[in-house]
């Protein structure tokens, strides 16, 4: 049976993102990605309402209040979570949502949802490899980067209890394996 939330996570850098708009590109008929709300600073490039919804903390702490998000962390000093709207966004457009969070959010949506929910980890090759990823993306300074490495270690553990493992090699590969889980359940 498939799923219709599709959690990807990986530790910031491994290549998720990347992943996540490859597929969402191939299978527009398909899936949906969750837009997230955010505290961060917008990257360039990135748009509001389409990378995310960017809040400020005030408003963010607003929908906390309100019960607007299925779920919310603090992620290197930011605030992310999911609002309660998208779920609804994808039920009534008859699509299964892609969500791309961190491997918390992603075990509380299998809370919430235990029937409905599919969760992938995007695992770099090696660590060395993913410092080497964050730096040439150059969207971040180097103790930004820092924090985001030391965190890595604890979702790579937290990781063990989601369905399936992915690794970010070459990355046609990944993709080829990723569309694989989702529309056939299995890499085989
Ligand atoms: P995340 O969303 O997980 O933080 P990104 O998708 O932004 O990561 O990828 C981090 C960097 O690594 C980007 O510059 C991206 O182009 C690059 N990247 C992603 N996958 C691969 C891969 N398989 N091989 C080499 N570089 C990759
Ligand atoms: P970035 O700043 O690189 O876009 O994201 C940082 C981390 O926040 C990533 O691991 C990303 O998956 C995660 N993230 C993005 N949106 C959400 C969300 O709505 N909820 C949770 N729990 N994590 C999120």
């Amino acid at each position: 049976m498939s799923k219709s939330l599709i959690v990807i996570s990986a530790p910031s850098g491994a290549g998720k993102t990347t992943i996540t708009k490859r597929i969402l590109e191939q299978h527009p008929s398909d899936l949906i990605f969750s837009i997230s709300a955010t505290t961060r600073a917008k990257r360039p490039g990135e748009r509001d309402g389409v990378d995310y919804y960017f809040l400020s903390r005030k408003e963010f702490e607003d929908l906390i209040k309100h019960n607007g998000l299925i779920e919310y962390e603090e992620i290197f000093g930011n605030y992310y979570g999911t609002p309660v709207e998208e779920i609804d966004r994808a039920r009534d457009l008859g699509k299964r949502l892609l969500f791309d969070i961190d491997v918390k959010g992603g075990l509380s949506i299998r809370k919430k949802f235990p029937e409905e929910s599919q969760l992938i980890f995007i695992a770099p090759p090696t660590m060395e490899i993913l410092r080497e990823r964050l730096t040439s993306r150059k969207t971040e300074p180097p103790e930004v980067i820092q924090r985001r490495l030391d965190r890595a270690s604890m979702e790579m553990q937290m990781a063990e209890q989601y369905d399936h493992r992915v690794i970010n090699d070459d990355l046609d590969q990944a993709i080829g394996e990723v569309e694989k889980l989702i529309f056939e359940g299995s890499t085989k």
